[in-house]
Protein backbone atom coordinates (compact mmCIF):
# COMPACT_ATOMS: atom_id res chain seq x y z
CA UNK A 1 0.00 0.00 0.00
CA UNK A 2 1.09 3.48 -1.16
CA UNK A 3 1.30 6.06 1.91
CA UNK A 4 -1.57 8.18 2.09
CA UNK A 5 -2.74 11.29 4.30
CA UNK A 6 -5.46 10.54 6.89
CA UNK A 7 -7.86 13.31 7.35
CA UNK A 8 -11.06 13.45 9.44
CA UNK A 9 -13.86 15.70 8.02
CA UNK A 10 -15.99 17.86 10.67
CA UNK A 11 -19.04 18.76 8.28
CA UNK A 12 -19.94 17.51 5.11
CA UNK A 13 -18.84 20.37 3.30
CA UNK A 14 -15.33 20.39 5.24
CA UNK A 15 -15.19 17.06 3.72
CA UNK A 16 -15.73 18.31 0.31
CA UNK A 17 -13.42 21.40 0.04
CA UNK A 18 -11.06 19.14 0.95
CA UNK A 19 -11.39 16.50 -2.05
CA UNK A 20 -12.08 19.96 -4.20
CA UNK A 21 -8.93 21.06 -2.96
CA UNK A 22 -6.52 17.74 -3.26
CA UNK A 23 -8.40 16.01 -6.93
CA UNK A 24 -6.08 12.48 -5.79
CA UNK A 25 -8.14 12.23 -2.37
CA UNK A 26 -11.27 10.04 -1.94
CA UNK A 27 -13.57 9.67 0.95
CA UNK A 28 -13.41 7.57 3.54
CA UNK A 29 -16.13 5.42 4.82
CA UNK A 30 -16.09 2.27 6.65
CA UNK A 31 -12.99 1.24 4.02
CA UNK A 32 -13.98 -2.25 3.14
CA UNK A 33 -13.72 -1.65 -0.42
CA UNK A 34 -11.37 1.42 -1.01
CA UNK A 35 -8.96 -0.61 1.41
CA UNK A 36 -8.58 -3.62 -0.17
CA UNK A 37 -8.43 -1.48 -3.90
CA UNK A 38 -5.39 0.32 -2.26
CA UNK A 39 -3.79 -2.96 -0.82
CA UNK A 40 -4.03 -4.35 -4.20
CA UNK A 41 -2.84 -1.07 -5.89
CA UNK A 42 -5.72 -0.38 -7.83
CA UNK A 43 -6.08 2.45 -5.70
CA UNK A 44 -3.39 4.97 -4.56
CA UNK A 45 -5.41 8.23 -3.03
CA UNK A 46 -3.30 10.66 -1.84
CA UNK A 47 -5.59 11.51 1.40
CA UNK A 48 -8.45 9.35 2.56
CA UNK A 49 -11.17 11.90 3.76
CA UNK A 50 -13.19 9.97 6.93
CA UNK A 51 -16.74 11.16 6.57
CA UNK A 52 -17.53 8.78 9.44
CA UNK A 53 -17.43 10.59 12.02
CA UNK A 54 -19.18 13.26 10.76
CA UNK A 55 -22.24 14.62 13.21
CA UNK A 56 -25.51 13.47 12.09
CA UNK A 57 -23.93 11.07 9.07
CA UNK A 58 -25.15 7.72 10.90
CA UNK A 59 -28.52 8.69 12.13
CA UNK A 60 -30.95 6.74 11.52
CA UNK A 61 -34.60 8.08 11.93
CA UNK A 62 -38.24 8.95 10.43
CA UNK A 63 -38.82 12.40 8.94
CA UNK A 64 -43.17 11.83 7.62
CA UNK A 65 -43.82 8.98 5.92
CA UNK A 66 -39.57 8.27 4.49
CA UNK A 67 -37.33 6.38 6.85
CA UNK A 68 -34.06 8.20 6.31
CA UNK A 69 -30.92 6.55 7.17
CA UNK A 70 -27.07 8.67 7.24
CA UNK A 71 -24.99 7.42 4.31
CA UNK A 72 -22.11 6.69 7.21
CA UNK A 73 -24.46 4.29 8.80
CA UNK A 74 -22.67 1.03 9.19
CA UNK A 75 -24.62 -2.63 7.97
CA UNK A 76 -24.80 -3.53 11.91
CA UNK A 77 -26.61 -0.21 12.82
CA UNK A 78 -29.31 -0.53 10.07
CA UNK A 79 -29.58 -4.40 10.75
CA UNK A 80 -30.23 -3.72 14.48
CA UNK A 81 -32.15 -0.41 14.52
CA UNK A 82 -35.45 -0.88 16.05
CA UNK A 83 -36.98 2.02 13.18
CA UNK A 84 -35.85 -0.34 10.27
CA UNK A 85 -37.18 -3.57 11.51
CA UNK A 86 -40.27 -1.75 12.67
CA UNK A 87 -40.58 0.63 8.88
CA UNK A 88 -38.68 -1.53 6.25
CA UNK A 89 -37.88 -4.94 8.04
CA UNK A 90 -36.67 -6.08 4.71
CA UNK A 91 -34.06 -3.81 4.83
CA UNK A 92 -32.73 -4.99 8.12
CA UNK A 93 -32.49 -8.49 6.74
CA UNK A 94 -30.92 -7.14 3.78
CA UNK A 95 -28.11 -5.42 6.07
CA UNK A 96 -27.64 -8.58 8.81
CA UNK A 97 -27.11 -10.73 4.84
CA UNK A 98 -24.02 -8.66 4.13
CA UNK A 99 -20.69 -10.05 3.92
CA UNK A 100 -19.71 -11.30 7.46
CA UNK A 101 -19.87 -9.33 11.38
CA UNK A 102 -16.56 -7.47 10.49
CA UNK A 103 -17.42 -6.36 7.35
CA UNK A 104 -20.91 -5.39 8.69
CA UNK A 105 -19.44 -3.63 11.84
CA UNK A 106 -17.37 -1.18 9.24
CA UNK A 107 -18.96 -0.63 5.61
CA UNK A 108 -21.45 1.96 5.03
CA UNK A 109 -24.54 2.84 3.21
CA UNK A 110 -22.93 5.63 1.71
CA UNK A 111 -20.00 3.56 0.72
CA UNK A 112 -21.56 0.90 -1.03
CA UNK A 113 -23.46 2.80 -2.76
CA UNK A 114 -21.07 4.97 -4.10
CA UNK A 115 -18.63 1.57 -4.58
CA UNK A 116 -21.68 0.44 -6.35
CA UNK A 117 -20.39 -3.18 -7.13
CA UNK A 118 -22.96 -4.92 -9.42
CA UNK A 119 -23.42 -7.70 -6.50
CA UNK A 120 -24.13 -5.17 -3.79
CA UNK A 121 -27.06 -5.91 -2.09
CA UNK A 122 -27.93 -2.17 -1.09
CA UNK A 123 -28.31 -1.45 -4.44
CA UNK A 124 -31.46 -3.77 -5.09
CA UNK A 125 -33.11 -1.98 -1.56
CA UNK A 126 -32.45 1.31 -3.08
CA UNK A 127 -33.80 0.89 -6.43
CA UNK A 128 -36.72 -1.55 -5.48
CA UNK A 129 -37.90 0.74 -2.89
CA UNK A 130 -37.51 3.63 -4.79
CA UNK A 131 -35.28 5.58 -2.30
CA UNK A 132 -33.74 9.09 -3.07
CA UNK A 133 -30.30 9.45 -2.76
CA UNK A 134 -29.23 13.03 -1.00
CA UNK A 135 -25.75 14.17 -1.43
CA UNK A 136 -24.44 17.31 -0.35
CA UNK A 137 -26.08 19.29 -3.25
CA UNK A 138 -29.31 17.49 -4.78
CA UNK A 139 -31.39 14.56 -4.29
CA UNK A 140 -31.28 11.77 -6.72
CA UNK A 141 -34.02 9.27 -7.41
CA UNK A 142 -32.25 5.70 -7.92
CA UNK A 143 -33.78 5.13 -11.14
CA UNK A 144 -31.25 7.85 -12.36
CA UNK A 145 -28.33 6.71 -9.63
CA UNK A 146 -26.80 3.24 -10.85
CA UNK A 147 -25.08 3.72 -14.48
CA UNK A 148 -23.01 0.54 -15.03
CA UNK A 149 -20.28 -1.09 -13.55
CA UNK A 150 -18.65 0.70 -10.33
CA UNK A 151 -20.02 3.75 -12.23
CA UNK A 152 -23.03 5.96 -10.97
CA UNK A 153 -24.49 9.35 -11.20
CA UNK A 154 -22.18 11.08 -8.31
CA UNK A 155 -19.60 13.98 -9.37
CA UNK A 156 -15.88 12.58 -8.33
CA UNK A 157 -16.01 15.01 -5.25
CA UNK A 158 -19.76 14.37 -4.73
CA UNK A 159 -20.47 13.37 -0.59
CA UNK A 160 -23.36 11.22 -0.24
CA UNK A 161 -24.90 12.57 2.70
CA UNK A 162 -28.06 10.60 3.50
CA UNK A 163 -31.30 8.08 1.83
CA UNK A 164 -34.32 8.63 1.80
CA UNK A 165 -36.34 5.33 1.83
CA UNK A 166 -40.46 5.30 1.12
CA UNK A 167 -42.23 3.00 3.10
CA UNK A 168 -43.49 0.46 1.29
CA UNK A 169 -46.81 -1.59 1.91
CA UNK A 170 -44.88 -5.36 2.06
CA UNK A 171 -41.08 -5.97 0.68
CA UNK A 172 -38.91 -8.63 1.05
CA UNK A 173 -34.99 -9.19 -0.18
CA UNK A 174 -34.15 -12.85 -0.83
CA UNK A 175 -30.28 -13.26 -2.02
CA UNK A 176 -28.74 -16.67 -3.31
CA UNK A 177 -25.03 -15.82 -2.25
CA UNK A 178 -21.54 -16.82 -2.95
CA UNK A 179 -20.67 -18.89 -0.32
CA UNK A 180 -16.82 -17.64 -0.11
CA UNK A 181 -17.73 -13.72 -0.66
CA UNK A 182 -21.19 -13.59 0.56
CA UNK A 183 -21.79 -11.28 -2.71
CA UNK A 184 -25.05 -11.97 -4.08
CA UNK A 185 -25.11 -14.12 -7.26
CA UNK A 186 -28.05 -13.19 -7.95
CA UNK A 187 -30.75 -11.20 -5.38
CA UNK A 188 -34.25 -9.80 -5.77
CA UNK A 189 -35.70 -7.42 -4.09
CA UNK A 190 -39.92 -6.86 -4.17
CA UNK A 191 -41.57 -3.67 -3.03
CA UNK A 192 -45.10 -3.25 -2.92
CA UNK A 193 -46.51 -0.04 -2.10
CA UNK A 194 -50.19 0.34 -3.17
CA UNK A 195 -51.04 -0.91 -6.82
CA UNK A 196 -47.28 -0.30 -7.93
CA UNK A 197 -44.70 -3.51 -7.76
CA UNK A 198 -40.93 -2.92 -7.95
CA UNK A 199 -38.89 -5.57 -8.71
CA UNK A 200 -34.88 -4.79 -8.86
CA UNK A 201 -32.41 -7.47 -9.82
CA UNK A 202 -28.32 -7.75 -8.14
CA UNK A 203 -25.57 -9.58 -9.30
CA UNK A 204 -26.94 -10.39 -12.22
CA UNK A 205 -25.68 -8.09 -15.02
CA UNK A 206 -23.19 -5.17 -14.72
CA UNK A 207 -25.25 -2.84 -12.80
CA UNK A 208 -28.08 -3.44 -10.62
CA UNK A 209 -31.78 -3.34 -12.87
CA UNK A 210 -35.69 -3.22 -12.72
CA UNK A 211 -37.54 -6.19 -14.16
CA UNK A 212 -40.34 -4.88 -15.80
CA UNK A 213 -41.42 -8.20 -16.37
CA UNK A 214 -41.73 -9.44 -12.81
CA UNK A 215 -43.10 -6.22 -12.47
CA UNK A 216 -46.02 -6.36 -14.49
CA UNK A 217 -46.85 -9.98 -13.50
CA UNK A 218 -46.98 -9.01 -9.96
CA UNK A 219 -48.75 -6.06 -10.45
CA UNK A 220 -51.44 -8.39 -11.90
CA UNK A 221 -51.07 -10.98 -9.01
CA UNK A 222 -48.73 -10.42 -6.33
CA UNK A 223 -48.41 -13.98 -5.73
CA UNK A 224 -44.97 -16.42 -5.58
CA UNK A 225 -46.77 -17.94 -8.80
CA UNK A 226 -46.82 -15.43 -10.57
CA UNK A 227 -43.16 -14.29 -10.40
CA UNK A 228 -42.00 -18.59 -10.58
CA UNK A 229 -43.76 -17.98 -14.26
CA UNK A 230 -41.70 -15.42 -15.45
CA UNK A 231 -39.18 -16.10 -17.82
CA UNK A 232 -36.02 -13.90 -18.07
CA UNK A 233 -33.96 -13.82 -21.26
CA UNK A 234 -30.45 -14.39 -20.63
CA UNK A 235 -29.18 -12.40 -23.20
CA UNK A 236 -26.77 -9.07 -21.18
CA UNK A 237 -26.43 -10.96 -18.26
CA UNK A 238 -23.44 -11.85 -16.55
CA UNK A 239 -21.56 -15.64 -16.87
CA UNK A 240 -18.53 -16.23 -14.66
CA UNK A 241 -16.80 -19.26 -13.34
CA UNK A 242 -19.74 -18.99 -10.47
CA UNK A 243 -22.66 -19.15 -12.85
CA UNK A 244 -23.71 -18.83 -16.23
CA UNK A 245 -26.11 -16.35 -17.82
CA UNK A 246 -28.98 -19.17 -18.39
CA UNK A 247 -28.27 -19.78 -14.69
CA UNK A 248 -29.15 -16.42 -13.63
CA UNK A 249 -31.66 -16.20 -15.70
CA UNK A 250 -33.41 -19.15 -13.92
CA UNK A 251 -32.90 -17.93 -10.32
CA UNK A 252 -34.18 -13.96 -10.85
CA UNK A 253 -38.04 -15.58 -10.93
CA UNK A 254 -36.94 -18.38 -8.03
CA UNK A 255 -35.92 -15.81 -6.06
CA UNK A 256 -38.52 -12.99 -6.75
CA UNK A 257 -41.43 -16.04 -6.02
CA UNK A 258 -39.37 -16.32 -2.30
CA UNK A 259 -39.20 -12.79 -1.85
CA UNK A 260 -43.01 -12.51 -2.79
CA UNK A 261 -43.52 -15.36 -0.24
CA UNK A 262 -41.67 -13.56 2.34
CA UNK A 263 -43.18 -10.36 2.09
CA UNK A 264 -46.36 -11.68 2.16
CA UNK A 265 -45.69 -13.47 5.52
CA UNK A 266 -45.05 -9.12 6.47
C1 LIG B 1 -15.11 -9.83 2.71
C2 LIG B 1 -16.14 -8.87 2.21
C3 LIG B 1 -17.42 -9.32 1.95
C4 LIG B 1 -18.40 -8.44 1.50
N1 LIG B 1 -19.65 -8.94 1.24
C5 LIG B 1 -20.60 -8.08 0.81
C6 LIG B 1 -21.94 -8.54 0.56
O1 LIG B 1 -22.28 -9.71 0.79
N2 LIG B 1 -22.83 -7.66 0.10
C7 LIG B 1 -22.51 -6.33 -0.12
O2 LIG B 1 -23.38 -5.57 -0.54
N3 LIG B 1 -21.28 -5.86 0.12
C8 LIG B 1 -20.32 -6.69 0.58
N4 LIG B 1 -19.07 -6.21 0.84
C9 LIG B 1 -18.78 -4.77 0.60
C10 LIG B 1 -19.15 -3.95 1.83
O3 LIG B 1 -20.56 -3.86 1.91
C11 LIG B 1 -18.57 -2.53 1.82
O4 LIG B 1 -18.91 -2.00 3.06
C12 LIG B 1 -19.06 -1.56 0.78
O5 LIG B 1 -18.86 -2.01 -0.51
C13 LIG B 1 -18.30 -0.24 0.84
O6 LIG B 1 -18.67 0.49 1.96
P1 LIG B 1 -17.58 1.21 2.85
O7 LIG B 1 -18.32 2.07 3.79
O8 LIG B 1 -16.65 0.22 3.41
O9 LIG B 1 -16.88 2.19 1.77
P2 LIG B 1 -15.34 2.47 1.48
O10 LIG B 1 -14.62 1.21 1.15
O11 LIG B 1 -14.77 3.33 2.54
O12 LIG B 1 -15.51 3.36 0.16
C14 LIG B 1 -15.97 2.78 -1.05
C15 LIG B 1 -16.10 3.90 -2.10
O13 LIG B 1 -17.13 4.80 -1.73
C16 LIG B 1 -16.64 6.14 -1.57
N5 LIG B 1 -17.42 6.69 -0.46
C17 LIG B 1 -17.48 6.25 0.82
N6 LIG B 1 -18.41 6.93 1.50
C18 LIG B 1 -18.95 7.84 0.63
C19 LIG B 1 -19.97 8.83 0.74
N7 LIG B 1 -20.66 9.03 1.87
N8 LIG B 1 -20.27 9.58 -0.36
C20 LIG B 1 -19.61 9.38 -1.51
N9 LIG B 1 -18.63 8.45 -1.68
C21 LIG B 1 -18.31 7.69 -0.61
C22 LIG B 1 -15.16 5.98 -1.32
O14 LIG B 1 -14.42 7.12 -1.72
C23 LIG B 1 -14.84 4.78 -2.19
O15 LIG B 1 -14.70 5.18 -3.53
C24 LIG B 1 -18.08 -7.07 1.30
C25 LIG B 1 -16.79 -6.60 1.58
C26 LIG B 1 -15.82 -7.50 2.05
C27 LIG B 1 -14.45 -6.96 2.36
Amino acid sequence: MYAFQYERAADAKAAVDMLKADGEARFLGGGQSLLASMKLRLASPSTLIDVTRIPGMSAIRMEGDELVIGAAARHADVASNPEVMRRIPALAVLANGIGDRQVRAMGTLGGSLANDDPAADYPAAVLALNAIIVTDRRNIAADNFFKGLFETALSPDELITAVRFPQPDQAAYVKFRNPASRFALVGVMVARTGKTVRVAVTGAADKVFRAPALEQALCAAFTPAAARAVRMDPSGLGADLHASAEYRAHLIPVLASRAVEQALKG
